[in-house]
């Protein structure tokens, strides 16, 4: 498939051949189509498969720009990872009018609460920010449907485990999670056999 036939938003494709992709990677060819469909996706991948853009651009295409809440979690589990990957969302979403808030444990909750006044459709962050955000009802996730999780064997490792999990239970029930990680420990199967419903297994 090429990015032409995956019925993406004209805007969508410009940022995409903008960034430089010609066409799909391997992962973004299975992922893309079916989180289009909605389904939750469960990915093995490493680093420089071009997973980032395989969870951005659904992402991208499914937000609704008129209307103002967030509609989706990108969770990385570190500052580092937080801002490059909101790099990536920016530069794919570049001509479509998405807003993009990325934030982290260590930076200051007064710009979070400020930029939280204005629309935010995506927010890209580590769970522990993300849960406190929820929890002090700054940010609004009753209408968010769409988690992603990078890395997701470091989010559901020990001390993440369970923030991960509180998170869930701000967003509505009716969401769609897609799971990308390099390898599957027992706390990454367990989630998924508790959270996800009848995933897109892509295993490149
Ligand atoms: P990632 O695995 O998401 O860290 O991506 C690894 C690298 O591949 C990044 O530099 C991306 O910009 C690049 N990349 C991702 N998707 C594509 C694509 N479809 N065509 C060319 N380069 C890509």
């Amino acid at each position: 498939v090429l990015f032409e036939d995956m019925k993406l938003k004209r805007e969508l494709l410009m940022g995409i051949y903008e960034a430089g992709f010609e066409k799909p990677s391997p992962i973004q060819s299975e992922a893309i189509p079916a989180a289009l469909k909605n389904l939750d996706i469960l990915a093995r991948a490493k680093n420089g498969t071009g997973k980032t853009a395989a969870f951005s651009i659904p992402i991208l295409q499914k937000i609704n720009t008129r209307q103002k809440h967030i509609q989706a979690v990108i969770l990385l589990p570190t500052r580092e990872l937080a801002l490059q990957t909101s790099q990536v969302v920016r530069t794919l979403g570049k001509h479509l009018n998405v807003q993009v808030m990325v934030t982290t444990g260590g930076t200051s909750l007064k710009d979070d609460i400020l930029r939280l006044h204005e629309t935010v459709h995506i927010i890209v962050a580590t769970p522990g920010r993300a849960v406190d955000l929820a929890s002090r009802k700054l940010a609004d996730l009753s209408k968010c449907s769409i988690l992603a999780m990078d890395e997701a064997d470091k989010l559901l490792s020990a001390d993440f485990a369970s923030v991960v999990k509180d998170l869930l239970q701000f967003m509505t029930d009716k969401r769609q999670i897609m799971l990308f990680s390099a390898t599957f420990p027992v706390a990454v199967k367990d989630f998924v056999s508790n959270y996800l419903s009848k995933p897109k297994i892509i295993n490149l």
